[in-house]
């Protein structure tokens, strides 16, 4: 059996990482130029590295990942979460200090950030054959039981066909269920679901603030703060143990309102928003890197604009045709929206092709 693996996040990288001990012969297409999907880690040198895209994962419910990382020998950090955090309402009332674990579970992070994870699994496929640059975006099923997916190379224009006797999209649904033409239909109920799965985070933007010192555990913080008055609703410390101290923050701005600034008068507003609540030595910041996921057409559709407070309810689409499998994070009913739930659904997908 050959199986086309469409989409080179976690999801796809890990199935390619299981079908590799199996009969199954198998390739790789991914539209961006790169792999991981939405996991992005900015690496301005060895000793820093700071996740755009996911930062974490919970020891104590996530035993997939964690057997994965300990299989591939990665180095962890625990999540600093030493001091008080701080807690400032929308009524311009003087901040209060919170306990830091009413704001954050014990979850760690993965030296060299979370692409040290992509890279490691990537590395232990060496006959994984991956076309990057490449956009499927049409599949037919063929007479004789095996499926055409069509795509496209972004930068030549060329369209290509790939064959095969089975595929597996690691899209997010609604991407799928947009750029993805399939002959024959998919069910309106297939349809239907894949619409009711928002992209998790699709709608989130990080910024990642750098400095030479961590001077908020000087002064007894942890780092970690949640703000009504934004523009970061969410704040936490990500400083690299070898390298500089960090903060980062999701936004409580809306995609439409963030859409209305540019980079710099978003990071004036983030800088300002540390420095009322850090104080001034939060001004003398190294390095402000920014990614809003909502304008990531590889990750998400012009229906993912409001930011998801809660988990939605995800698992996998009611059947469509034999040999066609959808894994991603967003088909996993209990981890759904975490690295956990995508490497769940690329074990799912793996089950299915060898039973
Ligand atoms: C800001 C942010 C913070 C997060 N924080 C955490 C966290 O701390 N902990 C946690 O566990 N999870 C977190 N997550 C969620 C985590 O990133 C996802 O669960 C996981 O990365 C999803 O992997 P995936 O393989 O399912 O999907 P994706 O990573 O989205 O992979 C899909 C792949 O398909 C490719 N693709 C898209 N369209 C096509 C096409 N037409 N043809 C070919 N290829 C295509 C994409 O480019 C991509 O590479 C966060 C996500 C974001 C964005």
């Amino acid at each position: 059996m050959h199986v086309l693996i469409v989409g080179s996040g976690i999801s796809g990288l890990r199935l390619a990482d299981l079908l590799s001990n199996s009969d199954i012969t198998f390739n790789m297409i991914e539209a961006r130029d790169r792999i991981g999907g939405r996991i992005l880690t900015e690496i301005p040198s060895s000793d820093n590295y700071y996740d755009l895209g996911p930062t974490w994962f919970w020891p104590e419910k996530e035993p997939k990942i964690v057997k994965l990382i300990e299989e591939l020998k990665l180095s962890t950090i625990e999540q600093y979460n030493n001091g008080q955090s701080l807690l400032e309402l929308n009524d311009n009332k003087p901040v209060k200090f919170i306990k830091s674990s009413e704001l954050n579970s014990y979850c760690m992070r993965i030296e060299g950030g979370i692409n040290a994870l992509v890279q490691a699994i990537y590395r232990r496929i060496p006959s994984l054959d991956i076309e990057l640059n490449t956009r499927a975006n049409a599949i037919k099923h063929n007479k004789n039981q095996t499926y055409t997916i069509t795509a496209v190379n972004k930068l030549s224009g060329e369209v290509k066909k790939y064959d095969a006797d089975a595929v597996v999209f690691t899209l997010p649904p609604r991407l799928l269920f947009e750029n993805i033409d399939f002959t024959p239909e998919l069910p309106e109920e297939v349809k239907v679901d894949l619409l009711n799965k928002p992209t998790w985070m699709g709608a989130q933007a990080k910024a990642i603030i750098t400095y030479e010192q961590a001077f908020w555990r000087i002064d007894g913080l942890s780092g970690n703060a949640i703000s009504w008055q934004g523009p970061l609703r969410e704040i936490y410390d990500v400083s690299t143990p070898n390298g500089d101290s960090a903060l980062f923050g999701f936004f409580g701005m809306t995609p439409a309102d963030r859409s209305r600034e540019t980079e710099a008068s978003i990071e004036d507003k983030v800088i300002s928003q540390l420095v009322r609540l850090f104080g001034e030595q939060a001004r003398d910041y190294k390095a402000f890197y920014y990614k809003d996921w909502s304008q990531d057409k590889n990750t998400v559709t012009s229906g993912d604009t409001l930011n998801i407070e809660s988990f939605p309810t995800y698992g996998q689409p009611p059947a469509y045709l034999d040999n066609v499998y959808f894994a991603g994070t967003e088909y996993d009913t209990n981890n759904g929206g975490h690295l956990e739930g995508a490497l769940a659904s690329a074990e799912y997908a793996f089950n299915n092709l060898t039973k």
